[in-house]
């Protein structure tokens, strides 16, 4: 009797612990539904968000959220990295007449652009070249020798002291003329100034009664100015190793006035040194000049384009 008892007691705590289970079982499935109705849930609401972000016009009231959260929403998820690539990508590919669109991708691609383009042109010096003299009424000095003008020997100088600079890449060359026409001085330097020259160097050829003396000098602004000698210093240094009969250097003033100036030398804003390449009543100067007019050129180019790149912040 006791142990009929026993077991019915038993088998009554196995049925028990069987619902226990079963209930437990039922009760975790509930918890997994429940967790992925609210993940369900909160996709439909990002999924609204989306849409609504894309066209302003997609429903308004919808299940779930109230519209005060699908707005702050929108404005959150509206600015994600992926979203606005595609839409970069699709207005560049289609058309470029949709101007609300491209303007949260403009920011992106500006910047570089910018940068890129002054990285470029940072070092794009200006450089002015005159021919002294010039045209019918501006021969110049004329040699006592042969009969040559100054105003032909500065502007074949000139001429190829612009084709070695152009072959440096990073200046641009104005000159004041490049045939044998007659330039007023002022109109030279206003030349210069007008195309923001780095430098103004202008070519001569020197004479002098007795026909006793040779070499090359520079002269400058009365005022010294140390950028000017320095660019007029590299360039006859430069001269001198090809070969002349004697450096003077660079001189400031004129001269037969320390304190005046050459009008050009004058009125030029920018460094400018005026140069003399040999005495045309000089014999040993003419075939200097005659022989080494374009190794002449290329020196005052390579001090010159020296003097930029170690000088000119641009
Ligand atoms: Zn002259």
């Amino acid at each position: 009797m006791i142990n009929r008892r026993q077991e019915n007691y038993h088998r009554l705590q196995v049925v028990l612990k069987w619902m226990l289970a079963v209930n437990l079982l039922l009760a975790g499935i509930a918890l997994v539904l429940f967790i992925r109705n609210i993940s369900l849930s909160r996709q439909v609401s990002e999924l609204t968000a989306q849409l609504e972000a894309d066209m302003p016009s997609f429903g308004k009231p919808t299940e779930g959220s109230s519209p005060e959260d699908q707005r702050t929403e929108a404005q959150t998820e509206a600015p994600t990295p992926g979203e606005n690539e595609s839409q970069s990508q699709a207005t560049g590919a289609d058309s470029t007449e949709t101007s609300t669109e491209p303007e949260p991708t403009e920011p992106e691609t500006t910047p570089p652009a910018t940068e890129e383009a002054v990285d470029h042109e940072k070092r794009n010096f200006i450089v002015c070249l005159d021919a002294g003299h010039g045209g019918p009424g501006g021969k110049g000095a004329i040699s006592t020798l042969d009969g040559r003008y100054e105003s032909h020997d500065t502007l074949k100088l000139m001429l190829a002291v612009r084709d070695a600079l152009q072959s440096y890449g990073d200046v641009t060359v104005v000159v004041t003329r490049d045939t044998d026409v007659e330039v007023d001085n002022g109109v030279r330097a206003q030349i210069a100034n007008d195309a923001n020259a780095d430098v103004f160097v202008s070519f001569h050829r020197n004479s002098n009664v007795a026909g006793d003396r040779g070499g090359i000098e520079g002269w400058i602004h009365s005022s010294n100015p140390s950028d000017s000698r320095e660019v007029g210093e590299r360039i006859l240094a430069a001269m001198e190793k090809v070969g002349v009969v004697h450096n003077y250097g660079v001189k400031s003033g004129t001269w037969d006035e320390p304190e005046a100036n050459y009008k050009i030398i004058r009125l030029a804003e920018m460094p400018a040194v005026l140069l003399e390449v040999g005495y045309l009543n000089f014999q040993r100067d003419n075939d200097l000049f005659d022989r080494y007019y374009e190794e002449y050129a290329e020196a005052a180019a390579g001090a010159i384009c020296g003097w930029l790149r170690d000088t000119v912040v641009r």
